[in-house]
C-alpha cells in the first residue's frame, strides 16, 4: 500500500516554515509498517494547486495524509476544495460548533462568520475530533482513496494523527499485524558509542523476530527506539520488555528513562517523589536550567529559587562564592560551582542546590580551560557532587548540555 502526504500553506512554500508535519506523518505511517510512503507534496493556498495535488494523491496513493488549510480564513480552501472535488457541500459540524461556542463564550468573544468556516467539513466525511483546536479532522474517499484531512498546526494536527487517523488506518488495514514502539532515552552517550554498544541487541533479544533498532539524536539526547509487528499484543510486550531489559544492561546508568518524557520531567517525579525541593544557581546557562524546570507542569511543588549569577561579583555577592576561590581557581572551576551549588541550596533552604559555571564561547577559551568547558556541581545535605566536560559546539549547544548535565546529576543523587 502507498501512501502520500500533502501538505498546504504558502508559508511552506515561501520557506517561512518548515514542514516538520510531513516528517511526523510519515514517522507515523512508517511505523505502522502497513504502507510505504510513497510522495510528499506541498502546495500554495491556491485553489487550483491545492485540487490538483489532492486528485494527483489519490490517483497514485490509496492513503492520503493532507494538513493545513482548515483556519478560518479566506485562504484556508482546503475545506472547499475536498467538498468540491467529491461533489458534496460543505457543512458545519455541530459538535464542533458547540465547542466553539462555549469556548468563545467563556473568553468573551464574539463569534464572527469566518469563525463558522472553520467548523464546516464535506457534508458525509467520517468526522475526527480535534482536541487541541476548533478545526474538525475528516475523512473522504475519492476514487479509490482514502484521503486524510488534519489542521496545520503542530500541535493540532499531531494530536488528532495519533487518537484517530492512526488508529483508523490501522483499522483499515486490519489483517495486517499490530505495531508497537518503545523509546529509551539516553543521556551522556553519543550517538555512535550507543550504536556500538547495541551491536546485536535484537539477534540477542529478539531472534527470529522482526523487531527493528532506530536512533533519534535529540541534542543533548539519543533516543533509542525499537519496532515491533505481532498480531499478538502480549506477547509484543513481552518481546519489548526483553529487548529493554538487554537495553538497559548495555547501556547501564545512560539510560534515565523511556517514553516522550525528557530529564526535567524525570527530575520532577524524582523531587516529587522524596518531598525534595531544588534551587539553582547559574551562570553560562543564563537561566536555561530554570526554563528547562519549569517547562514540566507541577514544577511548583519542588522548584523553589534561581539566581543567574553572571558575574563574579555577583557570585560573592548573592551566592556566597569566596573572593579567594575565584582568584585562586578562577569562575570556571570545580571549586567555585560548589561554592555556588552550596550557597543557593542554603539560600533557598532547599534539598539540592545546583551550580553551573563555564566558557560557552565562541571566544574566552583559553589553553587551560578551552572553549566548551563547563563545570557542574549538585550540593545535597550530605555531599557535593561535581562534574566536568568539555564540548566543542557552538554556544547553545554548550548551554543545553551543560543544562542536562545539571539535571542529570540531580537525577542520579535523587534516586
Ligand atoms: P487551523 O487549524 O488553525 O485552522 P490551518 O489548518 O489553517 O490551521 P495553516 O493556516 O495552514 O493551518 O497553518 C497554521 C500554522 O501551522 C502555520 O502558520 C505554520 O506555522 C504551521 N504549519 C502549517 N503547516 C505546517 C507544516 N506542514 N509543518 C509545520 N508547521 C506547519
Ligand atoms: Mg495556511
Amino acid at each position: 500500500v502507498l501512501a502520500e502526504i500533502v501538505t498546504i500553506g504558502d508559508e511552506l512554500t515561501r520557506g517561512e516554515t518548515v514542514d516538520t508535519n510531513s516528517a511526523f506523518i510519515a514517522g507515523r505511517l512508517t511505523e505502522l509498517g502497513a504502507c510505504s510512503v510513497g510522495w510528499l507534496t506541498s502546495c500554495r493556498d491556491v485553489r487550483e494547486d491545492i485540487a490538483d495535488a489532492l486528485r494527483r494523491a489519490a490517483g497514485r496513493a490509496q492513503l492520503v495524509l493532507v494538513s493545513g488549510g482548515l483556519g478560518p480564513t479566506e485562504d484556508d480552501l482546503t475545506v472547499d476544495v475536498a467538498s468540491h472535488l467529491v461533489g458534496v457541500e460543505p457543512v458545519v459540524d455541530e459538535a464542533h460548533k458547540d465547542k466553539m461556542e462555549r469556548r468563545f463564550a467563556r473568553a468573551n468573544f464574539k463569534i464572527t462568520p469566518n469563525n463558522i468556516r472553520q467548523v464546516r467539513v464535506p457534508r458525509g466525511a467520517r468526522v475526527f475530533e480535534n482536541r487541541n483546536g476548533m478545526a474538525p479532522g475528516f475523512e473522504l474517499q475519492l476514487g479509490g482513496a482514502h484521503l486524510f484531512f488534519m489542521p496545520g498546526i503542530p500541535r493540532e494536527m499531531t494530536r488528532l494523527c495519533d487518537e484517530h487517523i492512526v488508529p483508523r488506518i490501522g483499522e483499515l488495514m486490519a489483517g495486517a499485524p499490530r505495531v508497537r514502539r518503545r523509546i529509551w532515552r539516553c543521556f551522556g552517550i553519543g550517538e555512535s558509542h550507543v550504536d556500538d554498544r547495541l551491536q546485536g541487541l535484537l539477534a540477542a533479544a529478539d531472534p527470529g523476530g522482526d523487531a527493528s533498532l532506530h536512533f533519534n539524536v535529540q541534542f543533548p539526547e539519543v533516543l533509542v527506539k525499537v519496532i515491533v509487528r505481532d498480531a499478538d499484543d502480549a506477547r509484543a510486550t513481552a518481546r519489548l520488555d526483553r529487548i529493554g531489559a538487554e537495553v538497559r544492561a548495555r547501556l547501564r546508568e545512560h539510560v534515565y528513562g523511556e517514553g516522550d518524557d525528557g530529564l526535567a520531567e524525570a527530575v520532577g517525579r524524582a523531587l516529587t517523589a522524596r518531598g525534595a525541593t531544588l534551587a539553582l544557581a547559574e551562570s553560562c546557562t543564563g537561566g536555561l536550567i530554570g526554563h528547562l524546570v519549569t517547562e514540566v507542569a507541577g514544577a511548583s511543588d519542588y522548584f523553589r529559587l534561581a539566581i543567574v549569577a553572571y558575574a563574579n561579583e555577583e557570585k560573592i555577592a548573592r551566592l556566597g562564592v569566596k573572593p579567594e576561590t575565584l582568584q585562586a581557581h578562577g569562575a570556571v572551576s570545580r571549586e567555585c560551582v560548589e561554592e555556588m551549588a552550596r550557597g543557593v541550596r542554603a539560600l533557598a533552604g532547599t534539598d539540592f542546590g545546583v551550580g553551573v559555571s563555564g566558557i560557552a564561547g565562541p571566544s574566552g577559551g583559553s589553553a587551560e580551560k578551552p572553549v566548551g568547558t563547563v563545570h557542574v556541581a549538585v550540593a545535597s545535605v550530605s555531599e557535593c557532587r561535581a562534574k566536568v566536560f568539555v564540548y566543542p559546539g557552538t554556544r547553545s549547544q554548550v548551554k543545553l548540555l551543560a543544562a542536562h548535565w545539571a539535571l542529570k546529576l540531580v537525577l542520579e543523587q535523587c534516586t
